[in-house]
């Protein structure tokens, strides 16, 4: 069985990152493309989206958040660490 938990090795560290049931809908890149980027590393499925900026104030906090919460495979995630 799969652990849906899996994270996308290119996320940086810190509570958010996004697991490896992205379906690659570009959506959270959209809200935020500051914090989530499109994977163009040729050796691993091209198109998944991963955290590469964490949230340093409370407004990229929301957009974090409204991306999370918009993401239609549920494939972001917040660990609670920091
Ligand atoms: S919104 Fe979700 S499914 Fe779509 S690219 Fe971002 S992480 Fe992947």
């Amino acid at each position: 069985m799969s652990d849906n938990t899996e994270r996308f090795s290119q996320n940086v560290p810190g509570k958010y990152y996004v697991a490896k049931v992205c379906i690659a809908c570009s959506l959270c890149s959209e809200i935020s493309p500051e914090h989530f980027a499109e994977n163009l590393d040729e050796d691993i499925p091209v198109g998944n989206c991963y955290v590469c900026k964490q949230p340093e104030n409370e407004d990229e906090e929301s957009l974090c958040r409204e991306a999370m919460e918009t993401c239609p495979a549920g494939a972001i995630r917040d660990d609670g660490n920091e």
